[in-house]
């Protein structure tokens, strides 16, 4: 009959030592004794578990202990003669399975525990929102010690966790996809820390003038091996790994150097940075948005800080404290991609915005379709009554830029008019625009409507 053995130096966060179980150690040393004692078959488990310190921290250390225990009940209970359950961390549990070798009764032993597991958080009474995820390996086939087996099931558990699958078996590609993601975290890592990454700066024109009134800065990262990583794969990556401070650091500080050399900066002119909506939540935002503006001598005014629609609605209250403060400050708050957030507009009411982008989505094909145009048209009205300056995102063509002209949209932003351009080409278009009056293609469309 399985046992769950006693460590008596069970430690962490969870308090729950109560559970009797063996360590990491006594896993390896066992299923390294097993594989030389008997060399048949058997299936390592690895059974990871998400949310607990959620749990432990709203509903206390008790609470946690409780479904704690209740999970390692519940692993016993999938356990036959020969099988045996060990906790290995915190929140992380080992099992060895006695001959189970086919994928077959792997599956059943995995969809066995996640049934039981869901009965066990079905039963809980608080709300508890984790998960887990199961990794698993084989011996012979996945490895020939024990060391490898334990870190194949490992792997395989990483990667069901970061693909959402509540189990994986081990196999050579789920490795590669996830030491090609381990190579690219690090690789980010150290991109961010050496400052290698790159900004771009895509102008934003005045319809009326038809001059650039600044620019939105856009990280780039052109990865050594595979080229340009667009940042809708690493921006959340850097959020996932903790590094959007260090990300957002290295933006603001960047784009408000080059910012420095732009004429009008401050009055006429501004340079616009994207800010993760994690950041919102946190004190130090005010504090690393201040600092990066008096380094550079820069105004409020300078600045302009765009958070997306969907990031506005999540926890709206202190995220308002937070643009508040900025709003004090003088620097401008941008409503990105509005439109895409599926929110109710109640925000609208409190939102110190300076300024709303209308997600392209809306922008595309707003000549031929009429309800597209109708929206925009709602939007532009709306943004009006609140005194936002009304930006049109991803304009691509010269009809789109017409009628947008015609709603009385304020700026434009878009490849019809610029794509994102290097530093030293934005200050060139700007110079250019100077001397034209008009930014080239903008100027040409102005003529003709
Ligand atoms: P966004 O803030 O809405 O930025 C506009 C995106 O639309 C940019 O994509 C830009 O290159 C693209 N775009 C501009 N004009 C056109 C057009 O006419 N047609 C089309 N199809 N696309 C156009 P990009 O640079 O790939 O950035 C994607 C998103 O990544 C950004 O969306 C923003 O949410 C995020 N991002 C970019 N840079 C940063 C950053 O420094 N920090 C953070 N947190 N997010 C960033
Ligand atoms: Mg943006
Ligand atoms: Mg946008």
């Amino acid at each position: 009959m399985t046992s769950i053995r006693e460590n008596s130096s069970c430690s962490g966060p969870m308090q729950y030592q109560q559970i009797n179980l063996t360590d990491a150690d006594v896993f390896e040393q066992e299923i390294q004794l097993k594989i030389d004692d008997t060399n048949g078959s058997l299936s390592v488990f690895i059974v990871d578990m998400s949310g607990i310190s959620k749990l432990f921290t709203r509903s206390g250390s008790s609470a946690s202990a409780s479904f704690l225990r209740s999970v390692a009940q519940l692993l016993v209970r999938v356990c036959r003669e020969g099988d045996k359950v060990y906790r290995i961390g915190d929140c992380t549990f080992g099992i060895v399975f006695d001959g189970i070798d086919s994928v077959v009764m792997q599956q059943l032993a995995a969809e066995k525990i996640i049934r039981l597991y869901n009965t066990a958080v079905s039963e809980l009474e608080a709300s508890f929102k984790g998960g887990i995820s199961i990794g698993i390996a084989a011996y012979p086939e996945h490895a020939a010690n024990a060391v490898d087996l334990i870190h194949s099931a490992r792997m395989a558990a990483e990667a069901a966790s970061n693909s959402g699958d509540p189990y994986l078996v081990y196999s050579p590609e789920a490795l590669s996809t996830m030491s090609l993601k381990w190579t690219i975290q690090d690789d980010l890592v150290a991109a961010i820390k050496s400052g290698s990454l790159n900004l771009v700066y895509q102008p934003k024109f005045s319809v009326a003038s038809g001059r650039p009134i600044g620019a939105e800065a856009l990280v780039r990262w052109d990865h050594e091996d595979h080229g340009p990583v667009p940042p809708s794969v690493f921006v959340p990556l850097a959020c996932d790994i903790g590094m959007i401070d260090e990300l957002t650091s290295f933006v603001l500080m960047t784009a408000l150097n080059n910012a420095s050399d732009w004429p009008d900066i401050g009055q006429n002119c501004s340079v616009a940075v994207n800010l993760d909506a994690q950041l919102l939540r946190k004190p130090e935002l005010y504090d690393l948005i201040s600092n990066s503006l008096s380094i550079w001598g820069a105004d409020g005014a300078a600045l302009i800080v765009e958070i997306t629609e969907s990031a506005l609605v999540v926890d709206s209250k202190s995220n308002f404290d937070c643009l508040n403060r900025l709003r004090s400050a003088g620097i401008g708050v941008a409503i990105d991609d509005f439109g895409t957030g599926f929110s109710s507009l109640s925000y609208f009411k409190d939102i110190p915005a300076t300024e709303l982008k209308i997600d392209q989505s809306f922008v595309a094909n707003m000549h031929t379709c009429d309800r597209n145009r109708k929206l925009v048209e709602t939007i532009i009205a709306l943004a009006h009554r609140f005194d936002m300056t009304v930006v049109a995102e991803g304009v691509e063509r010269a009809e789109e830029f017409e009628l947008l002209a015609k709603l009385g949209c304020d700026v434009v932003q878009g490849f019809y008019v610029a794509e994102p351009l290097a530093h030293d080409d934005f200050c060139e278009l700007m110079a250019k625009c100077d001397q034209d009056g008009f930014g080239a293609r903008c100027q040409d469309e102005l003529g003709k409507t």
